[in-house]
């Protein structure tokens, strides 16, 4: 992270939007420093695509403060929009035009392109450069999107949803080409509802439910100490499953097998994932929230 810069390159404070009935967003403080990665979590309906455009600049906020990249996203001119890249959920660019065509025209907007061909081999479409857009499949348009978002070398990039549609393995040099960008300094702004790409990517995570921020933390100690503390668990001879929360689980295990004097059935060390802290922190925020939450799961069997 380049630490050597104190602004933030995002900035929100008391963040408002309404739409007729709904408040979207409510109350909403949040900064991203210059460098970070950042991951926007949060049930279906809880605001972050609302948030999201709102710093891009595609929607007006009803009231609060905003600034991105020291400008206020609701003023910003073609000179900051040059700064931002952007990738959709779905653009839709399909059409006539090869992906190398594509990816020319967008980057001769731009004052301070990538390199066309070197942006082509980092989403891993090398073998596709001369291949209409249209004939693509679904997750080799999903790249193109990506390539689109980052050939104009921007300072800040929002990624929204974007490895929907990628096999694993393509996820992987997903990951791989993010962290690229990011040793370069590009700031980034994840929203994702793969927890596992949240925790690989990101330094910090937001979870926000109803509208409203629930939480806010580096990616290794969001929710807190208890809801992190590492389960031990295991059956005993009669079939029983025994299950303690411990901040020594080690040392359990060790006095366990002392007490059965054998290895014992079914041992597991179980450290929450974050999507366990997530589902515990959403569902603790929808008791009292009037806003739809659609898809918590149970954290632990
Ligand atoms: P998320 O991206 O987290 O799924 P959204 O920001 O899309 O959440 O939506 C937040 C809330 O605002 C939801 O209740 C949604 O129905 C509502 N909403 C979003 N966009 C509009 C709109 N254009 N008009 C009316 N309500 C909207």
């Amino acid at each position: 992270m380049n630490t050597t810069r104190t602004d933030a390159a995002v900035r929100i404070r008391g963040l408002r939007k309404v739409y007729g009935e709904v408040t979207a967003v409510e109350d909403l403080d949040l900064d991203i420093a210059h460098g970070e990665t950042f991951a926007l979590l949060g049930p279906n309906g809880a605001g972050k695509s609302t948030t999201v455009e709102i710093l891009e600049g595609y929607r007006l906020r009803t009231s609060g403060e905003v600034s991105v990249l020291g400008v206020d996203p609701a003023r910003g001119g073609l000179d900051w929009k040059q700064r931002i890249g952007i990738v959709l959920q779905s653009t839709g660019e399909t059409g006539l035009l090869t992906v190398t065509e594509m990816l020319r025209h967008f980057a001769s907007l731009y004052p301070n392109p990538r390199d066309v061909d070197e942006v082509i081999a980092a989403v891993g479409l090398e073998a596709k450069a001369k291949t209409r857009i249209a004939k693509l499949s679904g997750g080799q348009q999903r790249r193109v999107d990506v390539a689109l978002g980052i050939v104009g070398r921007p300072e800040l990039l929002f990624l929204d949803e974007p490895t929907t549609g990628f096999d694993p393995e393509a996820r992987r040099q997903f990951w791989g080409l993010i962290r690229s960008l990011k040793a370069e300094g590009t700031t980034i702004l994840l929203t994702t509802h793969y927890l596992d790409e949240a925790a690989q990517l990101a330094d910090r995570a937001g979870i926000i439910a109803g509208g409203r921020l629930v939480d806010i933390g580096a990616i290794d100690e969001i929710g807190g100490a208890d809801a992190r503390r590492p389960i031990v668990r295991w059956r005993d001879a009669a079939g029983t499953t025994h299950e303690v929360r411990t901040d020594e689980p080690g040392l359990h295990v060790a006095s366990v097998v002392a007490e059965v004097g054998r290895e014992p059935d079914g041992l597991e060390v179980i450290r929450p994932t974050l999507e366990d802290i997530y589902l515990g922190l959403v569902r603790d925020a929808s008791t009292g929230s009037a806003n739809e939450i659609d898809d918590t799961e149970e954290a632990l069997a």
